[in-house]
């Protein structure tokens, strides 16, 4: 994954320049790998804190799944409050929501004071495909209103799906309005380059090879190398290559997308009145939006084998034609795929190796939760460390079967929870 995937987020990414690859050692405070969200955020957010910064890019900016995303903002984490205050009582429960959800508002705070084009866009609907989805919706907006005081959520009755989305036969859901979408990969380049005005030196086509994380860190690349006091391991479905106890911790699934022809004003509208991203409550969910340019954009279908469809368009049409009948034969303008990291538990990993600061496993809540990261983690290095090792106190737990047998096994569970959205 070194380019950009012939997507329509590339087709219409802001222009930025290429940047240099490393050749040669230099020193900096910190040294960040990976030019995705959450490299690009720590970057921005150490150099704004007044540490002088390289972050080393295997492929181009945003190459990887952090430019190939649906560009679904939906709030918090996998896990519901309930689920939350089940498992680690309510405190801590709280605690871990008000930081996970302040990530809305730093996103926002991110595009408004950097000035990043990216097409953002307010509301997410999360649509209930069972009656039992929907009572967990009603219990997890309780607990959630309840612990953190909650507001601009609520509940849509069967009734009320008409005001949001024009198929998919839901039986209501749940509306935020915290939640929205915006244009994964201008979002990046946004950062990118305001991580550079910031004094962010980045290197582009540069995969680092080796990381030392001992004093001082030392990452290595072909041609080149950078000395720091901190490292930043950004690499979500790649941290084997830095790291090799960190890639046990994840698991790449592939998802594919495909962005429509334009559609009419009108006809996008009454597709989507509301507007918002939605997401539906299948284990394999169908996520949609519109673009600014009236294309809808579709998520469907995942494949737990390595290869990729021999056509993506035609993998995904089906899943898409099932929600929006009204859409059959409609033109594929664009049709690409990325890997999904995800934890076993479905629960962010941060913590530290020597110097290092790592972060990954968003679980399909990175396109939010990875901004957030950044940020907890220029703060930590910075000596406040409570909510990044808040985070860091959640369990985690390697995917069984080792290098070899990790992925059958995976997939047996994850077939037997796809099997579970038809019963
Ligand atoms: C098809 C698809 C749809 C998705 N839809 C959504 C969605 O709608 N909403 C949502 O919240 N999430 C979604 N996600 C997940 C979301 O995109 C990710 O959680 C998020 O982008 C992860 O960001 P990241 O910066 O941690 O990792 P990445 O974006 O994967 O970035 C890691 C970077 O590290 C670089 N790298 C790796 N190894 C090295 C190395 N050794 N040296 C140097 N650089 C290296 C890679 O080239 C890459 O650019 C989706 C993902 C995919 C693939």
């Amino acid at each position: 994954m070194s380019a950009h995937a012939p997507s329509y987020y590339a087709a219409t990414a802001k222009p930025f320049p290429a940047q240099p690859r490393l050749v040669g050692d230099i020193n900096a405070d910190v040294v960040v790998v990976g030019g995705g969200f959450t490299g690009l955020s720590a970057a921005l957010h150490c150099a704004e804190a007044g540490y002088s910064v390289v972050l080393l890019e295997a492929g181009q900016i945003g190459c990887a799944a952090s430019g190939r995303n649906g560009g679904q903002l939906i709030p918090g984490l996998r896990w519901g409050a309930v689920e939350l205050a089940e498992r680690f009582g309510e405190d801590t429960a709280r605690q871990l929501l008000v930081i996970a959800n302040s990530a809305g508002d730093l996103v926002r705070e991110r595009i408004a004071r950097h000035a990043i084009a990216c097409d953002l866009r307010q509301g997410h609907f999360h649509a209930a495909v069972k009656p039992a989805h929907l009572d967990d919706m009603r219990r997890e907006l309780a607990m959630l209103e309840r612990l953190t005081g909650y507001r601009g959520a609520s509940i849509v009755e069967r009734g009320g799906v008409c005001d949001q989305v024009a198929g998919g036969d839901y039986l209501g859901g749940l509306f935020d309005a915290n939640g929205g979408h915006f244009h994964p990969l201008n979002y990046a380049l946004g950062l990118a380059g305001a991580a550079m005005a910031a004094g962010v030196r980045i290197f582009e086509h540069s995969p680092v090879t080796a990381v030392d994380h001992g004093a001082p860190v030392i990452a290595t690349t072909a041609k080149g190398r950078v000395t720091a006091r901190h490292g930043v391991l950004a690499c979500d479905t790649m941290m084997d290559s830095v790291a090799r106890s960190l890639g046990r911790m994840t698991m790449g699934i592939a998802n594919y997308n495909v962005a429509t022809l334009p559609l009419s004003p009108e006809r996008a509208r009454a597709l989507i009145p509301s507007g918002a991203a939605v997401s539906d409550s299948r284990f394999v969910l169908n996520y949609f939006r519109l673009s600014a340019d009236d294309r809808l954009i579709f998520g469907g279908g995942e494949k737990y084998t390595r290869r990729p469809p021999a056509d993506v368009a035609e993998f995904v049409r089906p899943y898409l034609e099932k929600i929006f009948p009204q859409l059959k034969g409609v033109v594929i303008d664009h049709a690409w795929g990325g890997m999904v990291g995800v934890t076993l538990n479905r629960l962010p990993h941060f913590g530290r190796i020597g110097n290092s600061f790592f972060a990954h496993g968003w679980s399909g809540h990175g396109a939010l939760l990875t901004t957030l990261a950044g940020q907890l983690i220029a703060e930590a290095m910075r000596g406040t460390a409570e909510r990044f090792d808040l985070f860091a106190s959640l369990p985690v737990h390697p995917f069984p079967g080792g290098p070899l047998l990790r992925h059958p096994l995976s997939v047996v569970g994850m077939l037997w929870y796809a099997l579970r959205d038809r019963l």
